[in-house]
């Protein structure tokens, strides 16, 4: 449903509408690790990973995820309000691991009266049979999100980012979970190097003729410590403007199926470690940059996604 303030269909908006309250996520760190930095995979890991940038503080695998989830719920009761909880195994890659481990993880998180469901965040190349069977005895349930990354639908960009994965393995990995009752997130990132807004924009059809219930996508951003700050330091990397990147954003959500929950529209990283791009903007500033570019243009998710686009905002 597409919020008429917002112009999109926002996630907080799909969980409220779906539970009747509110709902927040709150991260836990299972104390995995990634088969693209362990050597399984790959080694070093996407050039612009460091999982220390969107892991909050008191998220670390030596603390049980009970206490992780207490401490994460009490700030969100306080901070908004919130009644009810879906838990988010966020760092690396929360599939990786013996079923035994991810039954036990996934089983305490929704033990908790308040739990309405998780949400996991994965690899395409790292989902195996017994993790989808698992996922989907448990959605039959409680609210079961599959958060798979494939950042770039590009082969050649994603060899460029190392990320160790193919577009072929995503859809692979799309195909196995539909119809188990597992919800899929989709992670995108836009401006990579060497990246185009109409090449870029072809993933908007992409997801459009998937089972995508929501979608995240964030501008790439380079922190301290990882190669693509380095490649920005030698002038390898050129990030996009704040412009650019609201202008391609909106473009993405008009021809993006309306029904497509947005979980997120851009990308945050402490202050501390942030190295570019510095748009210097609160977060609620960077989500209103794309909402107010919406209305200023009379458009909204969705609207050319069958080719057409009115000024009339829908109720
Ligand atoms: S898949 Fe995720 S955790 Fe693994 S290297 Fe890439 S960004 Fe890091």
């Amino acid at each position: 449903m597409i919020h008429p303030d917002l112009r999109i269909n926002s996630y907080g908006s799909y969980l409220r509408g779906r539970f009747g309250c509110r709902v927040s996520k709150v991260n836990v760190d299972g104390g995995f690790t990634c088969p693209n930095r362990d050597g399984s995979r790959g080694t070093g890991g996407c050039i612009y990973c460091d999982n220390s940038s969107f892991s909050p503080r008191g998220t670390q695998p030596v603390i049980p995820i009970e206490a992780q989830m207490a401490e994460g719920m009490a700030y969100h009761r306080k901070r908004l309000g919130s009644e009810k909880f879906i838990v988010y195994f966020q760092k690396f890659t929360n599939t990786y691991a013996p079923a035994a481990k991810l039954a036990d993880l996934y089983r305490r998180a929704l033990a908790h009266p308040d739990v309405l469901g998780i949400s996991v965040g994965t690899r395409p190349d790292a989902l195996g049979d017994d993790a989808v069977a698992l996922l989907e005895e448990l959605a039959q349930k409680h609210y079961v999100c599959l958060e798979l990354g494939l950042q770039s639908m590009d082969d050649a960009i994603l060899a460029r980012i190392n990320r160790g994965h193919s577009l072929t393995e995503y859809l692979d990995a799309v195909e196995r979970i539909r119809g188990r009752g597992i919800e899929l997130c989709t992670h995108l990132i836009y401006g990579f190097p060497g990246e185009t807004p109409e090449g870029f924009l072809k993933t908007a059809d992409l997801m459009n003729r998937l089972p995508v219930n929501s979608l995240k996508l964030h501008q790439l951003h380079a922190v301290a410590g990882t190669r693509l700050a380095e490649l920005y330091r030698r002038g390898v990397f050129t990030p996009l403007s704040h412009a650019a990147y609201i202008a391609t954003a909106c473009d993405f959500l008009e021809r993006l199926r309306p029904d497509i929950a947005i979980q997120r529209l851009y990308g945050s990283a402490p202050l501390a470690i942030r190295v570019a791009p510095n748009w210097d903007l609160k977060n609620n500033q960077m989500w209103y940059s794309v909402v107010n570019e919406l209305k200023r243009r009379g458009t909204w998710q969705g609207c050319r996604a069958s080719g057409e686009c009115s000024v009339a905002v829908p109720d």
